[in-house]
């Protein structure tokens, strides 16, 4: 849009309203949500002050022009923004002073109001995991972080133990058909849970989309088989080593599982750069499955992790989130908002890095997503609440925070701070 600049005195520089700012100290980073442009300035105490004057909606969303006549830093500031596409000046024209909308993030249904007689955990609740046994077997023994880290196989220092599946049954029968719920079952191995007929035969009455985790090798790789054949469901199996990759190469011959292919997932649950070049040998092999590699971090192998899961700066400057994107993680954790997760015992967890919020046995559903929405220890963590990503420029562009820092109670897995 043009401008006439009738009185430089009457002048005011604006952002537009797909674009973000943010400000650390004297530094400023300018981001256009939709050319993907980026804009930085270190130790300009002039552009820091007039992006904070743009970005102030008591001053409807201008700064003015006239407080900084002829500064150069402002010209090429100016300059910047409009060969961006990322703001302009706009004029004013007598006493009216003009002013920007700019959009605010909303959510539905938030922010939540917890005290409200109406409140519902229905609209908060997107997925609901079950661990249905947990053990400290081989697998799990070796893996014993993989649930901090993803979700299977489950460890268990006391030794076997399980849930009942009535349990899961009628924690999960209100939500029947409920469009956007989800549930996911995982444990140590669910293919030796002595109730695996019963969730056969009956999950698919819940009317849910429904997940079924499980560990390569198994003990009993003909229930995975069975398990595909149920409607609404996914299997994702975690191959784990150093006896998943021939687990795996015999259930691909199995004809169900050739049939039903689609529906899997490939969890790889790598160590070291063996393992890695173990899993692209077994790609070799085409498939229709989805494949996923998790770096799993045993305590011992920090330098392969921190190869394979730290972000450069490059890297985190080109994943360019959207508007959307960025409304949502500048108020909740897109990755861990709404899911809860269910140990043997009946523990309650926002997730399997927090201590729990609750016991299913002798909680309500809306007590327990109550309790996390007051505490906002998980669902509203955002890099805005962690440090030292709350100090730092890029914390636009980063994903939310997730599994692996929660666990490892470090939240900067880069090279920037
Ligand atoms: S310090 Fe935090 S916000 Fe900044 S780049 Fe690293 S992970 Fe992202």
């Amino acid at each position: 849009m043009k401008h006439s600049l009738p009185n430089k005195n009457e002048r005011f520089l604006y952002l537009e309203p797909y674009t973000f700012s943010v400000m650390a100290g004297n530094d400023v980073l300018i981001y256009n949500s939709l050319n993907g442009r980026i804009l930085e300035y270190r130790d300009s105490p002039a552009v820091a002050r007039f992006i904070s004057e743009a970005e102030d909606p008591g001053g409807g969303f201008l700064a003015a022009m006239d407080t900084e006549p002829g500064n150069p830093e402002i010209a090429s500031l100016v300059a910047d923004l409009r060969e961006s596409f990322c703001g302009d000046l706009v004029s004013a024209s007598g006493k009216l002073r003009p002013s920007v909308i700019r959009p605010k993030p909303v959510i539905k249904n938030y922010p939540p109001d917890k005290d409200s007689p109406s409140f519902s955990a229905d609209d908060y609740l997107r997925n609901i995991y079950f661990f249905l046994n947990q053990d400290n077997n081989e697998v799990c023994t070796d893996y014993r972080f993989a649930a901090n880290q993803f979700f299977c196989p489950v460890f268990n220092q006391q030794g076997y133990s399980e849930m009942q599946f009535e349990t899961v049954f009628n924690t999960c029968s209100r939500y029947t058909g409920v469009s956007g719920m989800e549930i996911s079952l995982s444990g140590s191995d669910i293919t030796a849970y002595s109730e695996i007929k019963n969730v056969i035969s009956r999950i698919h009455k819940l009317l849910l989309p429904v997940t079924f985790h499980l560990p390569l090798p198994c003990s009993d790789p003909d229930v995975v088989s069975r398990l595909l054949r149920i409607p609404k469901s996914r299997t994702s199996l975690y191959i784990s080593f150093p006896g998943g990759p021939k687990a795996l190469k015999a259930i691909r011959r199995n004809p169900e599982y050739i049939k039903k292919q689609h529906l899997v997932d490939l969890n790889f649950m790598i160590r070291s750069l063996d393992e890695y070049k173990a899993v692209t040998e077994l790609l070799q092999e085409p498939g229709k499955e989805k494949v996923f590699l998790f770096p799993y971090f045993d305590g011992g192998n920090s330098g392969f992790f921190k190869e394979n899961v730290f972000l450069s700066k490059d890297e985190i400057l080109s994943l360019k989130p959207t508007q959307k994107q960025i409304y949502s993680r500048s108020l909740i954790n897109e990755q861990l908002y709404g899911k809860i997760f269910i140990l043997t015992g009946g523990e309650v967890c926002a997730n399997m890095n927090t201590g729990p919020i609750g016991n299913i046995n002798t909680h309500s559903m809306e007590e327990l997503v109550r309790h996390e929405i007051a505490g906002g220890q998980c669902w509203e963590m955002t890099r805005m609440k962690v440090t030292p990503c709350s100090e730092c420029l890029y914390r636009l562009f980063c994903p939310p925070v997730g599994n692996y820092e929660l666990f490892m109670k470090k939240f900067n897995f880069c090279d920037v701070l």
